[in-house]
């Protein structure tokens, strides 16, 4: 396993396997990493002939205030982990190369970027969608792997890869979890036993909204207040259920659902989500309402 800093350097390797026919899988990372990237990494591993993973703590998706400082950096340890997995490149530029003196050019993907996360975080969805912009011109992949823990993200890279013609495929993986349910985060090492035992609720009421939908509920606000209560003793910062594609809330429950949720806890804010479909037949069933007349969703 190769580390490169340089962009330059990296473009070469990835013109230069591309030239052999080579597919190039890449998973763009902030470092500390977990089970979670490395799920990520073995599906790259797995699919493509050579893998890449960044290693960039990127400053434009932090506010003044946030963790940028603090934020967890265990660059050894990552790479010990990601030469063990089979990765080939590990891509870790400094901010000063990312975005050096006179820097002025941001990726914005509108509508998508405006709800959720936005609505405390409003500058992040945007150092986001340009810093795997910026990544993706460097590192040339073919397909580059994603976690639906972050689902609005995801969603976000997908529309701005399409909306840019990018020719990279965005594949979205699985949330990773704890065995007790937690969703795996490099900043869950900021809480202490108490608040992560605290955390515990946000899984927990997720869960049971999965069986509320798996049992046929169908009423939006009947979902969210369920998980609003599971989270009581957390400090919300939201839970809304929304199109998964297009992150417009709903109130009915129809196609593919997204439930998402946001709490503070502490110094880490942490975020977990569920998808749901509505199974075919029950879609079917709806549709047939809807031709009788009658409201379904
Ligand atoms: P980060 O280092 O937090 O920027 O995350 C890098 C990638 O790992 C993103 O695509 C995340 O969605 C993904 N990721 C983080 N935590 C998990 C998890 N628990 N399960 C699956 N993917 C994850």
């Amino acid at each position: 396993m190769k580390i490169i800093h340089d962009k330059q350097a990296m473009r070469v390797w990835a013109i230069a396997e591309k030239a052999k026919g080579r597919s190039i899988g890449f998973v763009p990372t902030m470092g500390a990493l977990h089970e979670g990237h490395a799920s990520l990494v073995r599906a790259a591993v797995e699919r493509d002939d050579v893998t890449v993973a960044s290693v960039f703590v990127n400053p434009t998706q932090f506010a003044p205030h946030e963790d940028l400082d603090s934020y967890p950096r265990t660059f050894e340890e990552d790479c010990a982990l990601l030469e063990k997995l089979g990765v080939d490149i590990v891509y870790a530029p400094d901010a000063e190369t990312m975005y050096p003196e006179g820097y002025a050019t941001y990726v914005t993907v509108e509508g998508l970027s405006e709800g959720l996360c936005s609505l405390t975080r409003p500058h992040f969805f945007r150092g986001v969608a340009t810093v795997v912009t910026k990544l993706f011109c460097t590192v040339l992949p073919d397909r580059a792997y994603f976690g639906q823990k972050d689902a609005q993200q995801c969603a976000i890279i997908k529309r701005m890869a399409e909306d840019l013609d990018l020719a990279v495929e965005i594949v979205e993986m699985p949330i990773i979890r704890e065995t007790d349910g937690l969703a795996m985060s490099s900043r869950n090492r900021y809480l202490s036993a108490e608040e992560r035992q605290k955390a515990l609720n946000i899984s927990a009421a997720l869960r049971r909204a999965q069986a509320m939908l798996a049992a046929g509920e169908r009423d939006g606000a009947a979902i969210v207040n369920a998980v609003r209560e599971g989270m009581a003793p957390l400090d919300i910062d939201y839970v809304v259920l929304v199109d998964a594609r297009t992150m417009v809330p709903v109130d009915r429950i129809c196609g593919e659902v997204l439930l998402a949720v946001a709490a503070n806890m502490g110094s880490a804010r942490l975020i977990d989500n569920i998808k749901f479909a509505v199974p075919q037949d029950n879609e079917a069933a709806l549709e047939m309402t809807a031709k009788e007349n009658v409201p379904c969703c």
